[in-house]
């Protein structure tokens, strides 16, 4: 459980993330405390730019705007969805954004080893940090397993270039979160994701969308994201007949079960969280009150037939 407070914006620039040592280097105020939650005392964050100046123009509107969208991110995931992970460190003014992902005591909920989770933010848009964050709790809420357990899988964002759909899993449900986090505030990038608009359903797992340097990135965790948008969202059209409510389909992404375990790194016991769209789709049909034949419809028109991306290919 939190200890009151959900995050700290590090300068980046000052510290580096890749040590322990920018632990307590907060951007901090004395002047204004933004309540995160009401129901408790201590639950605020803090924003001091006047101890900390100068920043110029882009890093101030970066500190204030990626704080505003921090906060709708956690302030949802606290209030809608009744997920606290621990206080994280978030370093601002990073080159590209991340969220490093760590160990869990399955029994404590606590961090294991010595390296504390951590977010790398290069821009205040709800995309990054919805992202971002969005590991961060699936991360913590997952700790049954130990965290997230993406493996096997050769790189991050390869997509279907990768031996399983792990990866994009993770990345799917990092890209659906933030475009259903600005629909609750009624944001202009509700329903989409930088500027995808997740309805188009327009990636399938294994057309070549963003084929950069690995093969096929970004179109498999695409058609997960979009397949989570259909079940959310209120139009229903072909293959698409279900309107499910954040917090039901939040409660199935948390699915732990005994799912059927295709690699020899699933065993962790008898029991472990969802790890690939096959398991997900497997828990639909166990735990939803979706008919099966809208389950199967939803999982074909996305690419997905059966919660397969390549028969076979877990
Ligand atoms: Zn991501």
């Amino acid at each position: 459980m939190t200890d009151g407070k959900s995050f700290n914006f590090v300068d980046g620039s000052q510290y580096d993330s890749s040590s322990n040592d920018a632990y307590g280097q907060v951007i901090s105020s004395e002047y204004l405390n933004l309540i995160l939650d009401n129901s408790k005392t201590t639950n605020y964050f803090s924003i001091n730019l006047g101890e900390h100046l100068p920043y110029n123009y882009g890093k101030s509107s970066l500190i204030t705007k990626g704080f505003d969208t921090q906060m709708k991110v956690v302030n949802f995931y606290s209030k809608v969805l009744n997920e606290r992970p621990p206080i994280i460190n978030i370093f601002l003014f990073e080159d590209g954004s991340s969220y490093r992902p760590v160990d869990w005591d399955p029994y404590t909920g606590k961090v294991q080893g010595y390296w504390q989770p951590l977010i790398r933010i290069s821009d205040s848009s709800m995309s990054a940090i919805g992202m971002e964050y969005t590991h961060y709790v699936q991360d913590h809420t997952y700790k049954k397993m130990g965290g997230l357990d993406r493996s096997p899988f050769t790189g991050n964002h390869y997509g279907f270039g990768n031996p399983s759909s792990g990866d994009s899993w993770v990345e799917g449900v990092g890209t659906f979160m933030p475009a259903v986090i600005a629909d609750w505030y009624k944001l202009g990038s509700a329903g989409k994701f930088s500027h995808t608009n997740l309805e188009e359903n327009k990636y399938k797992p294994d057309t070549t969308y963003k084929n950069w340097s690995p093969p096929q990135w970004l179109d498999e965790e695409y058609s997960i994201a979009t397949l989570l948008w259909d079940m959310y969202d209120s139009k229903n059209e072909k293959g698409d007949n279900v309107t499910v409510r954040i917090n039901q389909i939040w409660k199935l992404i948390k699915g732990f079960d005994s799912f059927q375990q295709h690699n020899p790194s699933d065993y962790h016991g008898d029991k472990r969280n969802i790890k690939y769209f096959k398991d997900f789709y497997d828990y639909l049909y166990d735990e939803s009150n979706m008919s099966g034949d809208n389950i199967d419809d939803l999982f074909i028109s996305h690419g997905i037939p059966q919660g397969w991306s390549a028969l076979g290919r877990p």
